[in-house]
């Protein structure tokens, strides 16, 4: 086979899809800056997405790099009291952390071996189509076509602005901090093998190891109108395990949450989105990523089962697009209620403590696969 498809961004969805692409015998071309990878922190692979990942064939490396998360502890922020743990052994796959940077290697490493991909190294500048022909003009001054154009660029690329151009942004209302400690300065317990996840009033923390235990990531989100002060030292700054957190001020990374309508359509002349281009993920399940390699599973289990690559892609859409839809509007419940303020926050804290870990567990059953 010698079709050739062209994938737009270099991140976890474009290199995934050209995996799997090349494993059927398709050649692809990647376009993507040379060393514009920015991976600031970690990953939760939750066991949906790890058990996407068996199509491309990584599992092994990947869990050489991971650590296997065995619960998630759910804790009051105010009172760091317990409120509930859920224990993850059950699930069909495991369920890890690892960081985003040793993710990506992998994937390249992955690309870089197979001499059916190529990479260009370029950004795409814009894209325009003319006669059923998709163009796009790269920042190398070539413009190129290609049958089958993949957009994995990201939530803010040019493919779904291209795909969908009235779809809109909005601020979220609340940011993210990110940061990552080494082991060794914070409390023991963020090194065990589990997710924290923090409940507050308006606010949530959550914390996992990567680095083979090594290091320990957090990831700090609050509503922006319920704290005066947005500096993140201020905030931790009486807390009594937290404190010292807000002290590294230099490790955290503030961004501002952006509220993206999800897209009802995928595809548009030539292009097809595949990963945060095509359903943007609220961050609070840990779903992003894992969604994409379903994407890339769904596209190789089309082509194990012989079908063209267009056919394949077709596919893709259908099944993915309500399957992902769904996944975005339990994210979004989920961090609605992780943020909500006073004093409904007790009542939450409350009830999680009483049938947390039942409800909880039933909520996402399909996506820690533990039906
Ligand atoms: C705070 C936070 C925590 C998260 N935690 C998790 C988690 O624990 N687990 C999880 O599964 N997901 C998580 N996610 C989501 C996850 O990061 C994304 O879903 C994932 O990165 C999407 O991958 P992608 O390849 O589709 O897009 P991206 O990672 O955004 O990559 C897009 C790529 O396209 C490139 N690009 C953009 N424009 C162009 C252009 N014009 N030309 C060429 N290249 C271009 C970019 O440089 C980039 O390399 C989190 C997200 C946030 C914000």
């Amino acid at each position: 086979m010698s079709e050739e498809i062209v994938i737009i961004g270099s991140s976890f969805s474009g290199l995934g899809t050209a995996i799997a692409c090349a494993k059927h015998g398709y050649k692809v071309k990647i376009i993507a800056p040379k060393g514009h990878s920015n991976f600031i922190g970690g990953l939760q692979i939750a066991p949906n997405g790890f058990a996407a990942l068996s199509s491309i064939g990584v599992e092994k490396e990947i869990l050489n790099s991971a650590v296997r998360l065995l619960a998630v502890n759910i804790k009051s922020l105010d009172t760091a009291v317990t409120l509930t743990n859920i224990p993850l052994s059950s699930s069909k796959a495991p369920y890890v952390s690892i960081g985003r940077q040793a993710l990506y290697e992998i994937l390249l490493n992955k690309c870089l071996a197979n001499s059916l991909i190529k990479f260009i190294d370029a950004t795409v500048l814009a894209i325009s189509s003319k006669n059923n022909n998709t163009r796009l003009a790269l920042s190398s001054g070539e413009v190129i076509t290609a049958p089958i154009i993949i957009g994995a660029d990201g939530l803010n690329g040019k493919t779904s602005q291209f795909v969908s151009p009235s779809g809109t942004q909005k601020r979220a209302g609340y940011s993210i901090y990110r940061g990552i400690f080494p082991a060794s300065i914070v409390p023991t317990g963020f090194s065990y093998p589990n997710v924290q996840l923090w409940l507050g009033n308006s606010c949530h923390l959550v914390s996992y190891p990567i680095q083979n235990g090594e290091a320990v990531n957090f990831v700090f989100a609050f509503s922006e109108n319920a704290f005066s002060s947005h500096s993140i030292d201020s905030i931790f700054c009486d807390h009594p395990v937290l404190s010292m957190l807000g002290e590294y001020i230099d490790n955290w990374h503030l961004t501002s949450i952006k509220r993206i309508v999800s897209l009802s359509n995928w595809r548009r002349g030539g292009i097809t989105l595949i990963g945060d281009a095509a359903h943007p993920m609220p961050p609070h399940l840990a779903q992003g990523a894992g969604q994409s390699f379903m994407d890339i599973a769904c596209i190789e289990n089309g082509l194990g089962k012989g079908l063209s690559l267009s056919d394949a892609i077709y596919n893709m859409i259908t099944i993915r697009m309500p399957e992902a839809h769904s996944v975005a509007k339990k994210s979004q419940l989920s961090g609605n209620i992780f943020r909500i303020g006073r004093p409904i926050a007790g009542l939450r804290n409350q009830l999680i403590s009483m049938a947390g870990q039942k409800v909880i567990s039933d909520f996402l059953q399909d996506l820690w696969l533990t039906a």
